[in-house]
C-alpha cells in the first residue's frame, strides 16, 4: 500500500478484491451457550452425540416392505402382516412379499427398508454458518446446551466532523445530529460483531489520532465515517500513514465515491481500518457494498454473495455509465402480482429517508446508461442484507 500516490480510481470490484486480498479472519473461540447463539459463527464442525432419529422409523403413514420387491415394473400385490404405530413397534420381522400398515414415527420393523430415508446421524459439514433459528433448534434436537463459536469480531466506530452533535445537544446553526455512529452501531451488530462506540472526534488531528491508536487497542478493525474526500482528507491521510498504511480511494459508485482501507497499529497492537464517507447513505451503501463481506470474513463466517432479482423498474431510472449505482427502490407486486421495483424520491447521498422508505437497492452496473420503464433492473433485497 502507498500512502503518496493520489487517490486511484477503482471500480467496486476492484475495492472488494483489495480488501479481500489483505484480510486474515479472527481464530479465537468460545463456548456458548444454545440459547445466546443465534447469529453466532460456528466454530466446528458439529458431530452428532446421538442418532436422529434413534432407530429408523416412518416419515410418513403407509406401508413398509422391504423395497427389492419394487425392483421390476410389474405391479405386486403385498399381504399386510400387521401395524406400527408412534411408540407402539410392530414386533417380529416382516418376510419378503409382505408388508405392514405404518404411521408416521413409527420404528421400522426388521426386513423394511424403504419408507425411511432420514439419515442416522447428523453431518454438519457446513462450518462456519451463521446460527439460525432452524440451527439452534436442530441443536437442541441433539441435546446439546453449549456450541462452539467463533468470539465475536469487536469492530470499534466512530464519527467524525466539527458540525456533529450527539443526541441531547444544543443544535447551533450549522450542525446536524450525528446520525452516522448510530446507523453504524445498528449494522454492525446486525452483522453479529461487537460494536465498540468511540463517540464523535472532532475535526482535529491529535483527536483522530487519539481515537485510532485506541481502536487499535480495542478492536479488530475499526469503522469511521467523515474526513476521506479528498477536502479532507490531508490530515487524515497523514495521520492513517503515521499509523500504518491505508490507502485512499476513489471508488467508482453512487454514492460512496471516497473510502479509506488499509491496517492501523499501536503499541503493538494493530486494527483493519474502513474509512467510510460521511454522507449519511453513502456510509450504509459502503458499509454494505464495501466493507460488509470483509467483516463477515474477519469474524470466520462463510460469506456467500448476496442474490440478486431481476424485476422490470416502474419508472425511468438516470443513470450515468462509467460508475456502479445503488438507488433506493420499494419493491412491490404489479397488477399480476409479480414484482415490480420502483426508487424512493430523492436519491441524494444525504437523504438518509430515500434509504428508511427502501426495502431494496436498485444495483445498476458499472456500464449500463438510462432505464426506461418496464425494462428489468437487478435490485437486492434488504431483508437477508441488513
Ligand atoms: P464528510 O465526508 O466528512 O465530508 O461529510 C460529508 C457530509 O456528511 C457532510 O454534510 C457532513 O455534515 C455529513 N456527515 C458526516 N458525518 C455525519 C454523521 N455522523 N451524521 C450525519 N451527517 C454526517
Ligand atoms: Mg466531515
Amino acid at each position: 500500500m502507498n500512502q503518496q500516490e493520489p487517490a486511484e480510481t477503482l471500480s467496486v470490484e476492484q475495492a472488494r478484491a483489495a480488501i479481500s486480498r489483505n484480510i486474515n479472519p479472527i481464530v479465537a473461540t468460545e463456548l456458548s451457550s444454545l440459547r445466546a447463539a443465534l447469529g453466532r459463527v460456528l466454530a466446528e464442525d458439529i458431530i452428532s452425540p446421538i442418532n436422529v432419529p434413534a432407530a429408523d422409523n416412518s416419515a410418513m403413514d403407509g406401508y413398509a416392505l422391504a423395497g427389492k420387491v419394487l425392483d421390476s415394473d410389474a405391479p405386486c400385490r403385498l399381504n399386510i402382516v400387521g401395524g406400527a404405530f408412534a411408540g407402539r413397534p410392530f414386533i417380529g420381522s416382516v418376510d419378503a412379499g409382505t408388508c405392514i400398515a405404518i404411521t408416521t414415527g413409527a420404528l421400522l420393523p426388521a426386513g423394511c427398508d424403504t419408507v425411511v430415508p432420514q439419515e442416522l446421524a447428523l453431518d454438519a459439514t457446513a462450518t462456519y454458518v451463521n446460527l439460525r433459528p432452524a440451527d439452534i433448534g436442530l441443536l437442541a434436537s441433539l441435546g446439546m446446551a453449549d456450541v462452539p463459536v467463533m468470539r465475536r469480531l469487536r469492530v470499534a466506530f466512530f464519527s467524525t466532523g466539527d458540525e456533529l452533535r450527539s443526541i441531547g445537544e444544543t443544535l447551533e446553526p450549522g450542525c446536524v445530529y450525528d446520525s452516522n455512529r448510530y446507523t453504524l452501531q445498528a449494522m454492525l451488530t446486525r452483522l453479529g460483531c461487537e460494536a465498540v462506540d468511540l463517540g464523535v472526534v472532532r475535526d482535529d488531528p491529535e483527536a483522530l489520532e487519539a481515537t485510532l491508536r485506541r481502536a487499535c487497542v480495542e478492536a479488530d478493525a475499526v469503522v469511521t465515517s467523515g474526513g476521506v474526500s479528498v477536502g479532507a482528507a490531508d490530515y487524515t491521510r497523514q495521520i492513517m500513514a503515521q499509523l500504518g498504511a491505508v490507502d485512499f480511494w476513489k471508488i467508482a459508485m453512487r454514492p460512496g465515491r471516497p473510502m479509506a482501507f488499509g491496517r492501523i497499529a499501536s503499541e503493538g497492537h494493530s486494527a483493519y481500518l474502513f474509512g467510510l464517507p460521511g454522507n449519511p447513505v453513502a456510509v450504509m451503501v459502503s458499509f454494505y457494498m464495501i466493507a460488509r463481506d470483509a467483516l463477515l470474513y474477519l469474524s470466520g463466517a462463510k460469506v456467500a454473495p448476496l442474490p440478486l432479482l431481476s424485476v422490470p423498474t416502474r419508472t425511468t431510472i438516470r443513470k450515468k455509465p462509467g460508475r456502479t449505482e445503488f438507488q433506493r427502490g420499494f419493491l412491490v407486486p404489479d397488477e399480476q402480482g409479480r414484482a415490480a421495483v420502483s426508487l424512493t424520491g430523492p436519491q441524494g447521498s444525504g437523504i438518509l429517508r430515500s434509504m428508511s422508505e427502501a426495502n431494496c437497492m436498485v444495483v445498476l452496473p458499472h456500464d449500463c446508461g438510462d432505464v426506461e420503464a418496464g425494462q428489468a433492473v437487478d435490485v437486492m433485497l434488504f431483508d437477508g442484507l441488513i
